[in-house]
């Protein structure tokens, strides 16, 4: 369907969980412990009534998001039901990859058609820094999984801080030379809760232009990041750039949470409860969020923070 400003809505970010195995310091605070019981959560046939709801009213793209969506121990069934849906076209994953070795050919089995893997760096003391305590030799062998399973499109997202990773420009970049994935730099969002790197920690994508001449621009997929390719590689470079070139007027998604809130904009408060309702009331709470959702996100930068009110891992990216 259409909102108020003429945009087709027909991509849903849906969180189904806020629990992570990780706690990556741009995305939520040390003690990110969820304090909420089960029954708060939407149930697995909640989140199915959801996507039906949503399926109706447009929405072909589905990606299970969390916190981290594979820690959820129905995550193979629950995906399997959501690619079944009628009317969904694609449903795709967003993981740290930690648990993709186990989880990788049974999610494709499943129905999962993409994967977009998290990856800010390849030093492993930095990786275990960032996200207090994980373990990089993890999710590189989650990034090996996902690409011998066969997904159709393997991305890897990677935030950008300044004095973090932004050394690492070209080493990153050179995986797409090597496999046969795309690799996008995120500029870092500053979200309610997210760590205080510092006055130069945000950078806007133009740096990975300017790092790396070579980039030849490739046409867009549709999709918000702009498109770019080493010479010689197998996949692209994608610079999304939410602050700095802000993608609102083609915004064509919505956002569920793992306790039910329709969020229609990511950098906004407002949210629509879905919890408890049955396909009719999620139709009609869908249409009228939908409906209000605002024109643009307002100005965004490291002084004028994100006015989500939740963090990214209770939200889904
Ligand atoms: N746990 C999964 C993962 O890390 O991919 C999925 C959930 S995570 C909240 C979804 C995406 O949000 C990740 O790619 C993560 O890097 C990104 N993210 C979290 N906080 C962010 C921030 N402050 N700025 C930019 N991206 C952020
Ligand atoms: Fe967990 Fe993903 Fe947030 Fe890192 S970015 S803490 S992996 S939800």
């Amino acid at each position: 369907m259409l909102d108020s400003f003429g945009r087709e809505i027909t991509y849903m970010r849906l969180s189904v969980t806020e629990l992570c195995n990780l706690r990556c310091r741009y995305c939520m605070p040390e003690d990110g412990a969820c304090r909420k019981t089960r029954g708060e959560f939407l149930s697995e046939d909640e989140i199915i009534t959801v996507v039906e709801a949503a399926a109706s009213l447009g929405v072909r793209k589905l990606r299970i998001t969390g916190g981290e969506p594979l820690v959820r121990e129905d995550i193979v069934p629950l995906c399997r039901r959501a690619a079944r849906v009628k009317g969904i076209d694609e449903v795709c994953l967003t993981t740290n990859g930690a648990l993709l070795p186990a989880l990788a050919k049974p999610l494709r089995e499943a129905g999962v058609r993409r994967v977009n893997i998290s990856l800010d760096t390849l030093d492993a003391q930095k990786f275990r820094c960032m996200s207090r305590g994980g373990d990089l030799s993890q999710t590189i062998a989650g990034i090996r999984a996902a690409l011998e399973a066969d997904f159709e499109k393997v991305k890897l997202n990677t935030v950008l801080i300044g004095g973090f990773n932004d050394d690492e420009i070209p080493q990153l970049a050179e995986l797409t030379r090597q496999y046969p994935l795309d690799l996008r730099f995120i500029e870092l969002m500053p979200m309610p809760d997210s760590g205080d790197f510092g006055p130069g920690a945000f950078l806007p994508c133009s740096v990975v232009t300017e790092r790396l001449p070579e980039l030849v621009p490739v046409p867009p997929d549709g999709g918000v990041a702009k498109l770019f390719r080493l010479p010689g590689a197998l996949g692209n470079i994608g610079l999304i750039s939410p602050l700095s070139a802000h993608f609102c007027r083609e915004c064509s998604r919505i956002r569920v949470t793992a306790d039910g809130k329709l969020k229609p904009c990511l950098h906004s408060g407002d949210e629509y409860s879905l919890k408890g309702l049955d396909f009719d009331g999620m139709v009609e709470e869908l249409r009228h969020a939908i409906l209000c959702k605002p024109s643009w996100h307002g100005v965004l930068n490291p002084d004028n923070r994100s006015r989500a009110g939740r963090s990214m891992n209770r939200i889904g990216g």
